[in-house]
């Protein structure tokens, strides 16, 4: 099970950029993920980055990148 690898990135129209992991159809920090994504269309330097979204994903790194040495993981982990 890979984790932080997979996050899609979900900009709203006004620039925030959210995290999401695929398939919950929700955001990491929770926000229902309607309407468009602009994540194409707006430039990376006038989005910014959704506080609550950016802690989950660097928790969720640290994680993946802490327990799999520790033996926990099922399968070994490439990080690309
Ligand atoms: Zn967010």
């Amino acid at each position: 099970m890979t984790k932080n690898n997979n996050l899609s990135i979900w900009v709203k129209r006004l620039g925030q950029r959210h995290y999401s992991v695929p398939c919950t159809g929700k955001t990491l920090c929770g926000m229902p993920m309607l309407g468009n994504n602009y994540s194409n269309m707006i430039p990376e330097s006038d989005q910014e980055e959704c506080t609550e979204c950016s802690r989950e994903a660097v928790s969720m790194a640290f994680e993946g990148d802490v327990l799999d040495p520790m033996g926990d993981g099922d399968e070994p982990k490439v990080w690309p």
